[in-house]
């Protein structure tokens, strides 16, 4: 059975105050009224006084006094129970209120472990749950701020750290400044550089201020460009790289901007990570999507690891893709962006054979 609202609640316990004064009022009345009546013609009686025209201001003023006292004392009892009745009410209202007032508080204090307790009044036990997921929600924000913060401290330490001990080396005479090494310092700042752009990318991609600009676009002016672009950086001895496509590729609905970023990213982690064989980026129609997939024969990731690798900052061997540059960030960019063009992204990967990324965009 439901429970009844608090505004049901609140007439109810008015009603009820009121029943209960009214019938206090009524009850005392009744009681105390004819005995006070009775009382006034007795000492009517002793005083010789009973004859009914004599008698008759008389009878009234009794009546009248009777009536009087009957009245305050009925008056006194009905006030005491309403008020008593009503004070237990409020109190049961207030009590729940309270309770969250102090919650809030404590959140407001930065303890964010608090919850609403269950409240029988379904409205405040709906308010509780709403605050309950707010705070769930809140938490949640609070735990991945202090991953970002740990994570972004330890990326930025490691390329600073490096920097700093060949300064150091370098002010004290220990090692002689070359080209190799100043090449070194370059690569340390740009990683540096890179991070904080990749960071701003993601914090605006995940906070949702990125503008997304969706409208008929063809892909294949785009993919072409980029295939041309990467096959120049591309080392002679490095893999090679090529375009499938079909005869007729319907446009997308798309913002052409964040999908090159899309396509830059992946091409750029298929060209960091194959030393050589083949990337092929293949586009294709299925249902009302345009797949999108980029394909290498690179070292590939295990298999472990495949659900981690559109976390941020995440990197299958920490060592290793720092050596490369890596910040861990592009394939977390790559997923919102996704996302925000509604559409999805898939990976499947074999160690030490390559890898698959694939990702949809709907036709327009
Ligand atoms: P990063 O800047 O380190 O490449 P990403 O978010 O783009 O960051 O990638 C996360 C990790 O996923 C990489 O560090 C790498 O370990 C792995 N990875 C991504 N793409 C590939 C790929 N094509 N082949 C093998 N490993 C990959």
């Amino acid at each position: 059975m439901s429970k009844p609202s608090l505004g049901t609640r609140l007439f109810i316990s008015h009603l009820l105050v009121m029943i209960v004064g009214l019938g206090c009022f009524a009850i005392a009345a009744k009681v105390s009224s004819p005995r006070m009546f009775v009382l006034r013609l007795e000492q009517l009686e002793k005083r010789g006084l009973f004859t009914v025209r004599s008698a008759r201001t008389y009878l009234v003023d009794g009546f009248n006094i009777a009536w009087n006292i009957g009245a305050l004392w009925s008056l006194v009892l009905g006030a005491t129970a309403a008020g008593g009745i009503s004070y237990v009410a409020s109190k049961r209202i207030m009590k729940p209120l309270k309770q969250m007032k102090q919650i809030v508080q404590q959140f407001a204090a930065g303890d964010l472990g608090e919850r609403m307790p269950e409240s029988e009044i379904p409205e405040l036990n709906q308010l509780g749950v709403s605050f309950n997921s707010m705070a769930s929600s809140l938490g949640d924000v609070e735990t991945r701020r202090r991953d970002l913060i740990s994570d972004l401290t330890h990326e930025l330490r490691t390329p600073l750290t490096v920097m700093r001990g060949y300064l150091e080396e370098l002010a004290d005479g220990k090692i002689e400044g070359s080209p190799e090494l100043y090449l070194r310092l370059v690569r340390e700042t740009r990683r540096l550089e890179r991070l904080i752009s990749d960071l701003q990318q993601l914090s605006q991609a995940e906070a949702g201020y990125l503008s997304i600009n969706l409208q008929a676009v063809n892909l294949m002016p785009l993919l072409k460009s980029l295939v041309e672009r990467f096959q120049d950086q591309l080392l002679e001895e490095g893999p090679t790289i090529k375009l499938i496509y079909p005869k007729e590729l319907p446009p997308a609905l798309a913002d052409i901007d964040r999908t090159e970023q899309i396509l830059v990213n992946l091409l750029g982690n298929a060209v960091r990570y194959t030393k050589t064989g083949s990337i092929t980026v293949k586009a294709e129609k299925a249902n009302n999507q345009i797949w999108i997939e980029v394909k290498d024969t690179g070292i590939g990731i295990a298999h472990e690891d495949l659900p981690y690798i559109f976390e941020r900052f995440w990197r299958a061997d920490r060592s290793r893709c720092s050596n490369s540059g890596g910040t861990g960030i592009g394939l977390a960019i790559v997923r919102r962006l996704v996302e925000l063009q509604g559409g999805k992204i898939q990976v499947s990967s074999i160690l030490g054979k390559g890898s698959v990324f694939r990702f949809c965009l709907p036709t327009a």
